[in-house]
């Protein structure tokens, strides 16, 4: 763990320009180009998640790191992954190890009262020191600048002064943000996407529905009588206890039908570009290893939980 990365000299250069010139979003953003947090993604209009991405074993707070305590939660996601402020403040640092000497580019946020939190392993920054940022501003892409082994943001929240670091997990869900690494929970009442998924994932195992993406009451009836079968809380709620038990691992060898249906429009939710034909061909397979690839998971080509923990995120 934790060795250093090669970087492209691409990359490099761009980071030192951006760096170097302070510039905002308008330059260094062309290459990723995400725009900013959604009013969606903010809690009670202060708190906002930093990124979308899953948790990597062994990347959460107080994890060994060779004697020394991991200092944040990590959140892997692809390189150029959108960085949001969590909370509005002003930047206080934002360059080359600003805060310690391996977690490369990063950003430290003042928000008052002693708070800071901060965002490691950067591969472009988009604000510098001094700027005032709103909660949900997006100040800089995910990357693997420092001590790092593949993309992923290192988040810090120092609560009562810098240097008062403390588990990000439940500080922020503690301000109603999930930092993620687990899976959704869809209530009632959703539509989507990733409604269609469980639609299709419960006709698998003998639901009779219309695959519409509405979470409406014939929805709400199957999962609660796939509940009551399975031994949960029949509440009707697809979250954390009822998504391992929901989807199926399938690979090549799986037989065409409903349950690769669920896997091909899940994938198709992450730019697939997937036919939904329920066969598990090679470009089913292939979209899948190139999912698994840009997320950091073991590349089988096998839709197993943990694939399907971060595809359905
Ligand atoms: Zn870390």
């Amino acid at each position: 763990m934790n060795q250093d990365r090669p970087r492209t000299a691409m990359s490099r250069r761009r980071l030192l320009a951006a760096t170097a010139a302070g510039l905002g979003a308008a330059t260094v953003g062309l290459a990723f180009g995400t725009g900013t947090a959604t009013a969606a993604s903010l809690k009670n209009g202060l708190w906002c998640n930093p990124a979308q991405g899953y948790f990597p074993s062994g990347g959460h707070f107080g994890a060994d790191r060779g004697g020394v305590p991991h200092a944040g939660q990590d959140i892997t996601g692809p390189a150029g992954t959108a960085i949001y402020a969590a909370r509005g403040g002003t930047v206080h640092a934002a360059g080359e190890n600003v805060l310690s000497g391996r977690t490369g580019y990063g950003i430290v946020l003042a928000h008052g009262s002693g708070s800071y939190t901060y965002y490691g392993h950067l591969n472009a920054l988009h604000v510098s020191t001094g700027e005032s940022v709103g909660a949900g501003a997006w100040i800089g892409d995910m990357g693997s600048t420092g001590n790092s082994t593949g993309p992923h943001l290192h988040f810090e929240v120092h609560s009562g002064g810098l240097g008062a670091i403390t588990d990000p997990v439940p500080f922020m869900r503690n301000r109603g943000v999930d930092l993620g690494g687990g899976w959704p929970t869809l209530n009632p009442g959703a539509s989507g996407e990733t409604v269609k998924v469980i639609q299709r994932l419960l006709t698998s195992r003998g639901a009779d529905l219309v695959i519409d993406g509405d979470f409406g009451t014939v929805t709400t009836d199957a999962v609660a009588a796939f509940q009551s079968d399975q031994g949960l809380v029949a509440d009707g709620q697809v979250g954390p206890k009822t998504w391992p038990k929901l989807v199926r691992t399938i690979d090549s060898d799986s037989s065409p039908g409903d349950a690769v249906k669920a896997a091909q429009t899940a994938l198709n939710k992450h730019s697939a570009g997937l036919v939904v034909d329920g066969d598990f061909g090679s470009v089913t397979r292939a979209a899948v290893e190139t999912f698994q690839s840009v997320n950091q998971l073991v590349v089988d080509g096998e839709c197993g939980p943990k694939t399907w923990e971060v595809l359905t995120a």
